[in-house]
């Protein structure tokens, strides 16, 4: 089985040479293990994070072993009662073909980083991956709770045709709000409108965020749903209605900076508005869990909301898959099939 492991730390943005390919001979699971092989592996944002040696909300990752992150995957072998070869399973063994884990012993570990049997119904189970899991969960708790959606407000969004962006804009939209996406590139600009997003923001083809907020919310935003930082920010404070709230969910123009970061230089508005601006990390809202996947197979089966996904085929391709993430080349979630 193959797998990739982190060579060195990225400076900067990632390079293939950070990561390294390697082939491990795979045993037969012993006592109560499982054996999975991989079908769909994601490569997120948030791992460009763990690649720095540095404190964080998640340990970051050793040098020469392999990476991890989500995956899904079917039980081919089993020494535990409760999987059966067949089983559609998630796990956080991503970057390798396939892996033997213990369930249970991972379950008495911590309620993340363990195994659990997928009910797909009927959902391809790379969805897990993306509008049905860790993403769709992110944007669904960053909209109705941190930024405490209410009626008639005005919502911006940012990398808005991405995994989590489009779920919100989408979420957004069922509700029945007026919302503007940002996003780069005609593709990503097609889709949003697709999708139902009133006004999108091609950042590539006019930066000046801004001026063109201005222009399509001329009565200002209520909710900012933040996954970029820097000028995407500070257009937004600039936008704000009095007691706005801004979910800081991500900063992506950020995660490569070597030197100083841009701004906003106007976090000064938050005081004169009122706005509130939370931070929040998805693994803190897992209360909402049963609610999401209600709520999310609701719309999903009603035509309400829909996804778009990005393929990269190989596991010795996953770290192009990734890198790609900081050049916006997927449009929707951005995987890695195995
Ligand atoms: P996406 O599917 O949105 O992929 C990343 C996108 O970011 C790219 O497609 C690109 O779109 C955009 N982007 C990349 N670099 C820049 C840049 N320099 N400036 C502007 N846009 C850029 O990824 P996810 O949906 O998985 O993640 C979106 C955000 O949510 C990230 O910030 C991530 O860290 C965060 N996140 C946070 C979580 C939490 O718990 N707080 C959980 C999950 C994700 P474009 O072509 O439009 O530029």
């Amino acid at each position: 089985s193959r797998e990739i492991r982190l060579k060195s730390r990225p400076v900067g943005v990632p390079t293939a040479d950070n990561f390294e390919l390697a082939s491990v001979e795979l045993p037969p699971p012993g006592d109560g293990e499982i054996q999975v092989k991989n079908l769909y592996m994601s490569v997120d944002p948030y791992m460009r994070g763990r690649m720095t040696d540095r404190k964080s909300y998640v340990p970051p990752f050793e040098l020469g072993k392999a990476l991890q992150g989500g995956a899904v995957g079917e039980v081919t072998a089993s020494n535990d009662p409760d999987f059966k070869v067949g089983d559609i399973v998630s796990s956080m063994f991503g970057w390798r073909e396939a892996y033997n884990a213990n369930p249970r012993a991972l379950a008495a570990a911590g309620p993340m980083g363990g195994i659990m049997k997928l009910s797909t119904h009927g959902m391809p189970p790379q969805a897990f991956l993306g509008v049905a899991g860790m993403p769709g969960m992110t944007a669904y708790a960053g909209l109705l709770r941190v930024a405490a959606l209410k009626e008639g407000d005005i919502v911006f969004v940012s990398a808005a045709a991405g995994a989590v962006g489009s779920v919100v804009c989408q979420i957004a939209k069922i509700k029945g709000h007026t919302v503007i996406g940002s996003a780069g590139g005609p593709e990503k600009v097609a889709f949003l409108k697709e999708i139902g997003v009133d006004h999108v923001i091609d950042y590539k083809a006019t930066p000046d965020v801004t001026a063109e907020l201005a222009k399509v919310a001329p009565k200002g935003i209520d909710v900012y749903f933040e996954n970029v930082g820097g000028v995407h920010l500070e257009a937004a404070l600039n936008a704000a209605r009095p007691f706005g709230r801004f979910a800081l969910c991500g900063m992506i123009s950020q995660y490569n900076e070597t030197g100083r970061p841009t701004g906003p230089a106007n976090i000064i508005q938050a005081v004169g508005k009122s706005l509130r601006l939370e931070g929040f990390i998805v693994s803190n809202h897992y209360d909402l869990f049963p609610a999401f996947v209600r709520d999310m197979a609701d719309w999903i089966n009603s035509g309400k909301l829909t996804w778009k996904e990005t393929v990269v085929e190989g596991v010795d391709r996953a770290p192009e898959a990734f890198i790609k993430l900081f050049s916006g080349e997927n449009l929707g979630k951005m995987l890695v099939k195995l």
